[in-house]
């Protein structure tokens, strides 16, 4: 079965993230695929509205961490820094700068590596049960690889979410403006394309130049050196994973998984 889905109707592009049996866990394939169907759509005269849409109960539930890429024969800082400068940096930031608007819609749990997913969408949908979360600091890093924490919450509140790793609500990320609305549940796939059909009616170069004009004022403010040089502070976050009882996925895993599910 494709772990990614694409349909384009009414001038709308639909990318559909289709591994509900493992809440949407991302394999680098998973992430090859998704980029390819997000380059379609970028490229299509067609699509004038993109939407990524997660099937099942949860929107992703992050990298996935039993991926046969990471087999720890071949971890090394060197080898981590090319997979992630490619999958979890590159790609996020194309798909932020994608010269046409981008809707995410979120339900369930996005935790760390789906945050990679839905932050470069220019808005974000959440369903009421929408939980996102960055756990990663359990793992001995200081967050995930595309650092959107302060932009997209403000420096106090991802200082919060990243220091206990706790979650924020659907509703509590409206409040901060990550998300731009809350719906019910069973009414997010409706709400999103509601959405997206309200804005495929307006003039493609104009939405593309009012996009532009928002990425840009936030690069003016640093956005994008800033993700880089954070992208950086990741990598040491890696190096003292790997230095402070071997690689953190096989060590920490089982710890950070009850962590998680205590809270
Ligand atoms: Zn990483």
């Amino acid at each position: 079965m494709d772990q990614i889905l694409y349909e384009v109707s009414d001038r709308v592009a639909v990318i559909t993230l289709n591994r509900p049996e493992v809440a949407n866990a991302q394999t680098m394939e998973l992430l090859d695929d998704l980029d390819a169907a997000w380059t379609r759509a970028a490229s299509d005269d067609q699509v004038r509205v993109i939407v990524l849409r997660a099937n099942g109960r949860h929107f992703s539930s992050g990298h996935d961490l039993k991926d046969r890429g990471w087999s720890p024969e071949k971890i090394t800082l060197e080898w981590i820094y090319q997979a992630e400068a490619r999958r979890y940096l590159e790609y996020s930031l194309r798909w932020r700068n994608v010269p046409k608007p981008s809707i995410a819609a979120v339900q369930g749990k996005c935790i760390a590596g789906g945050l990679l997913l839905c932050w470069p969408c220019d808005l974000i949908v959440a369903a009421d049960n929408a939980q996102f979360s960055d756990p990663v600091v359990h793992m001995g890093i200081g967050g995930v690889e595309y650092h959107g924490h302060t932009w997209e919450l403000g420096a106090r509140k991802a200082k919060e979410i990243l220091f206990t790793g706790r979650a924020i609500t659907a509703e509590e990320a409206e409040k901060v403006g990550m998300v731009n609305r809350v719906v019910p549940l069973d009414g997010l796939d409706a709400a999103t394309m509601e959405l997206a059909g309200q804005i495929a009616q307006m003039h493609p170069f104009a939405l593309r130049q009012a996009k532009r004009a928002v990425n840009q004022t936030l690069d003016v403010q640093g956005f994008y050196a800033a993700i880089q040089s954070v992208f950086d502070i990741h990598q040491t976050g890696h190096g003292n994973a790997l230095s402070d009882g071997g690689y953190p996925v096989l060590v920490r895993l089982e710890g950070m998984k009850e962590r998680i599910k205590a809270q």
